[in-house]
Parts: structure tokens; sequence; C-alpha cells
């Protein structure tokens, strides 16, 4: 039995095989009191090769690399496997199972509380799990995200550049294996809590994904993300070519950068003027905010500030101020980034 804090498990991450388990984390709550919270893993482990975490749930109302990890485990066996995937579909349990972003036992967003720790409730507890255990044991992680309940993104790899050069470049490789149709690239978080940083710390190579979003799985945004795995695990080593087409070059667009983004400063209904993946001009018209109570009026018109690619719209069009709209994304070439 491998304990850690308050998270306990008897899973064979390491043999050879296939299996499917879970980590069990304590959290003494009112619901909880004579129970465990059960995430669930698995492990498609053949011979020699590198060892690829694959994690989804990350943000619990993200659904379409949840889909992509349960028909891998359906679909992989041993012996098409070099080396190890370990498989984790719904890394934050409790949010994916509430539906919601972060969990509803402790208000933890994964994505900003590595590498967590085995005090502070269930979800720095798993992500102090995972950062011990199977980062260490990792020489890869994909991380899979979508836009959740409140956004729509262009199918896009994701990609934190860190201060280790050769790891950026190898990131980069992987990002171009994937073969989405865009990569969004952003410095690393300086908060450190992602996940990215916890990779980059412990020198493993990491690549995010965005897919779709608004609350479900669409067909498209699985098939591109399913086609960019099984196309990033040859690339890493794991499996044969898998016969796809070569993907498209991935076009690089900018994800840190605050110009993008057209956000409301009233409170109105939005109507966006622009589609996901369209290019745009400065000065292109992105939205009408049209003012909830008085009638016939328009509360502002957004348009562009700079080129690029709308990268990311949001679902609900009844805004406050603060709420963002869309982002704009400029391209990137790629040899800027090394
Ligand atoms: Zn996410």
């Amino acid at each position: 039995m491998l304990t850690h804090g308050p998270v306990s498990t008897a899973f064979d991450f390491d043999s050879r095989g296939k299996r499917a388990g879970f980590i069990d984390v304590a959290h003494s709550s009112n619901e909880l009191a004579f129970s465990v919270i059960r995430v669930p893993v698995g492990v498609i482990a053949g011979g020699e090769g590198p060892t690829v975490l694959l994690t989804a749930g990350n943000h619990g109302d993200e659904y379409e690399g949840q889909a992509i990890l349960h028909r891998l485990m359906q679909e992989l066996t041993p012996d098409r496997v070099a080396g190890r995937l370990i498989l984790m579909p719904a890394l934050n349990t409790p949010a994916v199972m509430a539906r919601t972003r972060v969990s509803p036992l402790d208000d933890g967003n994964m994505n900003r509380i590595f590498p967590g720790d085995t005090a502070s409730g269930p979800t720095a507890a798993i992500a102090s799990f995972v950062d011990t255990h199977l980062l260490s044991r990792a020489d890869a992680v994909l991380d899979f995200h979508s836009g959740g309940t409140a956004t729509d993104y262009v199918d896009c790899g994701f990609l934190c550049l860190g201060p280790d050069a050769g790891l950026n470049a190898a990131n980069l490789d992987l990002a171009d294996a994937f073969g989405a149709p865009f990569t969004m690239v952003c410095p690393i978080d300086g908060s450190g809590g992602d996940f990215d940083t916890a990779a980059h710390r412990r020198g493993v190579r990491f690549l995010s994904c965005e897919l779709g979003g608004i609350g479900r799985v669409s067909p498209d945004s699985f098939e591109v993300g399913w086609n960019g795995t099984l196309r990033a695990l040859h690339h890493l080593g794991c499996i044969a070519q898998p016969g796809l087409p070569a993907p498209a070059t991935t076009r690089f667009i900018d994800a840190g950068s605050a110009a993008g983004f057209a956000t409301a400063a009233h409170h109105g209904l939005a109507m966006l003027h622009v589609r996901l993946g369209q290019e745009v001009a400065a000065g292109t018209p992105l939205a009408t905010l049209f003012d909830a109570h008085n009638f016939g009026e328009i509360r502002a018109e957004f348009t562009a500030r700079e080129a690029g690619i709308v990268s990311i719209v949001r679902r609900n069009p009844m805004v406050r101020p603060g709420d963002h709209l869309c982002v704009i994304s400029a391209e990137i070439s790629r040899s800027a980034l090394l």
C-alpha cells in the first residue's frame, strides 16, 4: 500500500500489463464521513520505452480529453505499447462528478495548486500525489483541457515556455506532432501553480491542449484530440505509426498577451460578429453590447486592437463588467519561439 498524506492506493503502476484501479483520497466532510474519494487510474504497460502520463478532468467540466482517455483505455493493449501509459481520466474527480471547473469540496482549482501538499484538502492532495509519485515516473505528460462550460476554444495544443530552452524545443516538437490546427503559447505561469510548471520543475516534457468546450463532447474536437494523441504517442516512441494522414502544420498563436481580450465594461447582452478560428485584421468589428435595461440602446461596440485569430469565445452572452467576450490571438512564427 502506497500512502501519501490522505491519499492511499494499492494500485500497481509499474508491472507490465493493462489494469484499472483507483487512488483513494480521505476527506472527512459530512458527506464523506465514512467514504473515500476514488480517483480512477489506469496503466497500459508493454516492453521497454518511455512513460507517458495522460491526464484529463484537471478541470471537471472539460470533457473531450476525458472521452479520449476512456477510448485509449479501451483500444490500446500492452503489446501495442512500448513503455508505459499512466492514465487519469478524472484528475479532479470531485469536480468531474459535480460537472464543475473546480472541486466543490475545497474550491480547489487543480491547475493552480501544483505541486500541492497533503494538508490543504483533496485537490492539493491529489496534485501532491501526482507530483511526487507520477511526475517522478514520467518522461512526458499530455494534459487535456477544453473550454469548459464557460467558453469555446479553437482546437489547439497549449504550450508554456519555461526557462529550459532544451525542454521548450522538445515540447515544441511534441506540439508539431500533436498537430492541432493551432498551438497556443504563453510564458510559464508566474504563480507556479499550474501543472506545466510542475513538469518543467522536474524536467518532464509537457503538452497541454484545448479541445472545443461549452460543456459537451464535440465530435470534431474529439477527432483533433484523438488523432493528435496517437501522433504524439508515436512521436514519443510509445506506439507504432498510427496510419493517420500527416497533420497540417500547426499555427502558433499568442495566449500570453492581455491585448487580445475584448472585455465588457457594462452589463448587457453581447452579440459576437466573429467565429472561432476566424482571422481578423486590426479594427475588425468583434461584438455589440446591447443595453439589457434600456431597450434599443447600444452600450458598446468592440473592435480588434490587433490582427490575429479568434481563439476563445464566451458561451453565455448576458454579461457583467469584467466578463471577456472573446480573445484575439496574434500569430507567432515558430522560429521566434526558440
Ligand atoms: Zn482546463
